[in-house]
């Protein structure tokens, strides 16, 4: 059927493989417009603008948006819940909520056409993970307020998928569907997908004899060494998908499984810049420091300048004619200051996913000693068999925690599968005591 979207179901959109000036004229057009819209509906941004001198005329280039305001997660709750749409209310067809990891959840909405776009960018997420319409796809990303589900759920169905609504938890539900319904492809966090595989193992069924070919796994941080961690136990490709709630949901970026070189920010729809998140200024691409997204064709709830506080940098095109992003390191406020010395959990993923041994699961607990941080991580053998090696493991870790990231850490052992596990929504990695 050659519809207006045939093109989506089974090859690339044109303007993924455009040259650069193209991409660019269609940003400026579009963020132009944006600017004008906010300006003539939202308040808060109207005045904003004000506050900084500038105008939506005053950007004719797309390096003029330096000069207007950031926006913040502070914004959107000071405006809770609707104060920052830009379309009536009646208009908004759907409401979505961040997960609140840091605080109070903010909401977002959508219009018919916002959700169209999003259809549209979550299937050419899968497509470029190389889903293809007629695919399973399984859906253990929560349904709900938060984003992950629905949003994958309509992008597998707009790219012509069978969608399995499965969301998250019921694990053992989990795997029998996976055995009997045979997906191609999963939805799910990292750590999640972990649970799944441990639970099959236990059920006596090898995960290198599943049918799922691709894993698309986001919503939280994780390591190159995750994605060995599950690849080498499966016969999955796994693939990062990036996205946050202010901006759309899921698929904001999403990673090409023939380079497997970090998610391409779909630039027709949104604009990244980084910025020194001390200073604010603009960095150039390839310098790492916070992303800062501005939309450009969201009706609902467009976003200008929106601070995400995810640490990271953009990186050149590759298999798109658009901009990467490189791993995400964290977010601003996971990083821990312990004793002085900056930590990301990440980087303890990395060191606990690399020791053989270890099951690619931990947890950090920050304390206090009087006045002195105390950093303790708990980590998992990976089987019985591990366990002569307790010792030896455990100082393999303290001492690359110590030469790596230069802290000193105790390092607790634990049985395999002693760690809780986190069946829907985000993995916690991070318990911190210490009083602020
Ligand atoms: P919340 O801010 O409450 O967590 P969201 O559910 O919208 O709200 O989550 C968006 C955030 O999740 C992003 O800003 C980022 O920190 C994290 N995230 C999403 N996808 C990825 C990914 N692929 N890699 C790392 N972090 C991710």
């Amino acid at each position: 059927m050659a519809g207006p979207r045939a093109h989506l179901r089974g090859a690339l959109h044109t303007i993924e493989t455009a040259s650069v000036d193209e991409i660019r004229a269609l940003q400026l057009r579009r963020l132009q417009d944006t600017l004008r819209r906010v300006y003539a509906n939202v308040p808060h941004y109207r005045a904003g603008f004000a506050a900084a001198g500038v105008h939506p005329d005053d950007l004719r280039t797309l390096s003029d948006l330096e000069r207007f305001p950031f926006t913040s997660k502070a914004d959107l709750r000071a405006h809770y819940p609707f104060g920052l749409f830009a379309i009536p209310r009646e208009q908004v067809i759907r409401i979505h909520a961040s997960s609140g990891t840091t605080g109070k959840p903010t909401v977002v909405g959508y219009s018919q056409r916002d959700l169209d776009t999003w259809s549209d960018l979550v299937a050419r997420s899968i497509y470029a993970s190389g889903g293809r319409p007629g695919d399973i796809v399984h859906v253990a990303y929560g349904y709900g307020l938060f984003t992950g589900g629905l949003g994958a759920h309509y992008g597998a169905e707009r790219l012509g998928c069978t969608v399995i609504p499965i969301s998250g938890g019921q694990t053992e539900k989990q795997i029998q569907l996976i055995a009997d319904f045979k997906p191609d492809l999963i939805m799910v966090t990292p750590s999640y997908m972990l649970t799944i595989l441990d639970a099959m193992q236990i059920a006596g069924i090898d995960p290198k004899q599943s049918s799922l070919k691709v894993g698309m796994f986001g919503a939280e941080p994780w390591t190159t060494a995750m994605r060995s961690a599950i690849e080498s136990r499966t016969k999955l490709d796994a693939i990062d998908i990036f996205g946050l709630s202010e901006a759309m949901g899921p698929g904001v970026a999403n990673e090409c499984i023939e380079t497997k070189d970090g998610p391409v920010i779909w630039e027709d729809h949104f604009l990244p810049e980084i910025i020194d998140p001390d200073t604010g200024a603009v960095l150039p691409d390839g310098e790492f420091g916070e992303l800062v997204i501005t939309t450009l064709s969201k009706e609902a709830l467009p976003v200008i300048r929106y601070r995400t506080r995810d640490l990271t940098r953009l990186l050149p095109p590759t298999a798109r004619s658009m901009r990467r992003l490189d791993r995400i390191t964290g977010r601003s406020d996971d990083m821990l200051i312990i004793r002085g010395v900056n930590v990301f959990p990440t980087q303890i993923e990395e060191i606990v996913c690399a020791t053989d041994g270890l099951a690619p699961h931990y947890l950090i607990h920050v304390t206090q000693d009087g006045h002195l941080d105390r950093l303790t991580i708990e980590v998992e053998l990976r089987d019985a068999a591990a366990g002569s090696r307790r010792a030896e493991l455990g100082s393999s870790v303290r001492h690359r925690v110590k030469t790596l990231i230069g802290v000193s850490a105790e390092v607790e052992v634990r049985e395999p599968r002693a760690l809780e596990r986190v069946l829907i929504g985000k993995a916690q990695r991070v318990i911190d005591r210490r009083t602020k």
